[in-house]
């Protein structure tokens, strides 16, 4: 491990963080706002297997928020370039992608491998599938999600939470409006968790859920209450 480059921040995680780090899988579903300023901040902090799940290839809208690519990406496989950039940014980094849509046929066989998954999703059809998933395999989920200047995140994970159906009953699918400061705070959050969860650092947002309005702005933690869904509490 290249200590020098973690100089500034083993002080707050210790040597033995950093290496725990380096040994976590960390899979991020979505690469798209919260996917690309996830997948940074983790590689720039070290962690060591990150994979990539996204089917889709950039566009211009994709610009004012999606901060791993540029205008020359226009068209290419979103998880072909980031992984470039990725690579670039910390050569330390296994970095793996897959560029497919996940489905209950698929989930299994490419997520097995990695122990904590980000929700970096924008639609909840796939969210219900990722959740059903994680509930069944033990596996712990950082939720995510941005509208407009709000956003939330949480951490699900069986036998400590209630599962995410329950906390967002919600389906609706229609795309929201999204702006690149807004995405990078929610994101950022996002990212602290799984430092939190791989480095054992501090409590995860395990059964409380962070409501982020980026223009008050607030973070405002919201106690979580089980709901009787039928996947939860087990
Ligand atoms: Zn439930």
């Amino acid at each position: 491990m290249e200590k020098t480059r973690y100089s500034r921040q083993i002080p707050l995680i210790g040597v033995e963080g950093q290496r725990k780090l380096r040994n976590s899988r960390v899979a991020i579903v979505g690469v798209g706002g919260l996917g690309t300023n996830v997948s940074q901040t983790l590689a720039m902090i070290g962690v060591g297997n990150i994979l990539l799940v996204d089917h889709d290839r950039v566009s211009i809208t994709d610009l004012n928020r999606q901060v791993l690519f540029t205008e020359k990406d226009i068209g290419k496989p979103k998880v072909i370039v980031a992984k470039k950039r990725l690579e670039d940014l910390n050569p330390e980094v296994n970095i793996e992608v897959v560029q497919e849509k996940l489905s209950g046929e698929n989930i299994n066989d490419l997520l097995k491998h990695y122990d904590i998954i980000v929700d970096c999703l924008d639609n909840w059809e796939t969210r219900r599938v990722l959740d059903l998933y994680i509930w069944n395999a033990g596996k712990t989920l950082v939720h995510g999600a941005v509208n407009g200047f709000y956003g939330q995140v949480t951490t699900i994970r069986r036998g400590v939470t209630t599962c995410l159906s329950c906390l967002s009953p919600g389906t609706k699918n229609d795309e929201v409006p999204s702006i690149g400061p807004a995405v990078t705070l929610v994101a950022s959050l996002q990212s602290l968790e799984v430092l939190k969860l791989a480095a054992d650092l501090a409590e995860p947002l395990f059964n409380r859920i962070a409501v982020v309005d980026s223009l008050e702005p607030s973070i405002t933690i919201v106690n979580i209450k089980p709901l009787n869904c039928g996947l939860c509490p087990s």
